[in-house]
């Protein structure tokens, strides 16, 4: 894969810059509410400078950026220490989810205000008895009339409390393989019949939260990809969630990196071979990282869609930024491990870091299994 940039592809960049320059995202403000309202009114921004769907094709909306275009994008983000725009879910995973299984109609409807921000998405998947092993969820929709009615519980679902519509995925089909009997709903959040109660993590923020739905209606027009169907429509969500959010991670995990040296320099670390060595470590997993990740990005120049390969960067992300934030207390010193820091809340963070999007163990599963060809595990 050619790294360097075309004479468009440094035009972009350069017209980015210049925007980010005259459209500093600010301070992060504390507390859920303003945070949340903060990143909103960032990625309203962002639509309003042409910016929020760079990587969506131009009929919907977006820039249509190449590949490395996006690359570009991504990486200026970071560099420009700008946050994950408020509806992140809805423009990595949900917007290309609908683009290869939605209607026209449903595509008209749903892509114009997830890149506005207008209307907020978050992905319910995960239930009490159903992660890793996903087919296994017990959530089940009934057919009634034209509308389905939908009963279930569902957990760890992020910005759910800020959402109108859930990717939802549940059971039609009770006789069925459990792979087979499944479908894709989009479920509108604003009604009584779908309670959220937030989850407070170790970081003190209530990221994610329980959903309990007792006979929630979904109209005949939110199905997506097909009754029956929703198994491999939930493939296409996952593996956009491993591609795409592993680009911008690896730019911030760098910039975390960029940070530390520079504290360990201030303390006049560097000096100690340990130290040297183990930053240096980290600097060479960031750099295979981030080549990994653009070669992720060349398979979906080349098959249109994301393969497997994308869950080698997500576990080599959770595993680097583990790394770093717990080297961050011997460099920073006791700062790192005081409530309410920077430092201490990357830390706390990035224990999740290894479940959230697929655990560690389930991504090595996969790269086993359909990156290196080995034999199935079970
Ligand atoms: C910060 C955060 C945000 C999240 N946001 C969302 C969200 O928005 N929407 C959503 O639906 N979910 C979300 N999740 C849930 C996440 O997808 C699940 O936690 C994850 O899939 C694991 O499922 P589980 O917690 O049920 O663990 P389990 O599946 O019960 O796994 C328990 C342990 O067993 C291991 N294990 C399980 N199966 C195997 C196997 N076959 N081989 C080897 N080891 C195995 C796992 O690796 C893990 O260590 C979020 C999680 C976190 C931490």
């Amino acid at each position: 894969m050619d790294l360097s940039f075309t004479e468009q592809e440094t035009a972009l960049r350069d017209e980015l810059r210049e925007w980010l320059a005259a459209n500093p995202a600010g301070e992060r403000p504390a507390g859920d509410e303003a945070d949340f309202a903060w990143r909103r009114d960032w990625q309203r921004r962002l639509h309003e400078g042409g910016w929020a769907g760079v990587h969506w094709p131009v009929e919907y909306g977006g820039r249509g950026a190449s590949l490395m275009e996006t690359a570009i994008f991504f990486e200026e983000m970071g560099r420009a220490r700008a946050p994950l725009p408020a509806n992140v879910l809805g423009l990595l995973l949900g917007g290309p989810t609908l683009m290869v299984w939605g209607t026209d109609e449903q595509k008209e409807r749903h892509l114009p205000p997830i890149l506005s921000a207008e209307e907020i998405w978050c992905q319910g998947f995960s239930e009490p008895d159903a992660g890793s092993d996903l087919a296994s969820l017990k959530t089940r929709a009934k057919p009634d009339g034209d509308d389905w009615v939908v009963t279930g519980q569902k957990v760890w679902t992020s910005a759910a409390q800020w959402s109108k519509w859930c990717m939802l995925v549940a059971r039609t089909d009770a006789d069925a393989p459990k792979h087979k009997g499944l479908t894709y709903f989009l479920l509108d959040m604003e009604q009584q019949e779908v309670q959220v109660r937030p989850l407070v993590q170790i970081t003190g923020e209530a990221e994610f939260n329980e959903l309990f739905i007792e006979e929630a209606r979904i109209s005949g027009d939110s199905v997506i990809g097909g009754v029956g169907n929703g198994w491999k429509v939930a493939l296409t969500t996952l593996m956009n969630e491993r591609a795409g959010l592993g680009f911008f991670l690896q730019v911030r995990l760098r910039q975390l990196l960029d940070e530390l040296m520079d504290a360990a320099a201030a303390g006049g670390a560097l000096d100690d071979p340990r130290v040297a060595d183990r930053l240096g470590d980290l600097y060479v997993r960031t750099e295979v990282l981030r080549l990994t990740a653009y070669r992720g990005l060349s398979v979906i120049e080349q098959y249109g869609q994301p393969g497997p390969e994308g869950s080698l960067v997500k576990w080599l992300w959770s595993e680097t930024n583990q790394l770093l934030t717990q080297l961050a207390p011997d460099l920073v010193g006791p700062e790192a491990l005081t409530a309410g820091t920077p430092w201490s809340y990357e830390l706390l963070r990035a224990r999740g870091n290894s479940i959230e999007g697929g655990t560690t163990e389930i991504l090595k599963n996969i790269v086993a299994e359909r990156v290196l060809g080995l034999p199935r595990a079970r």
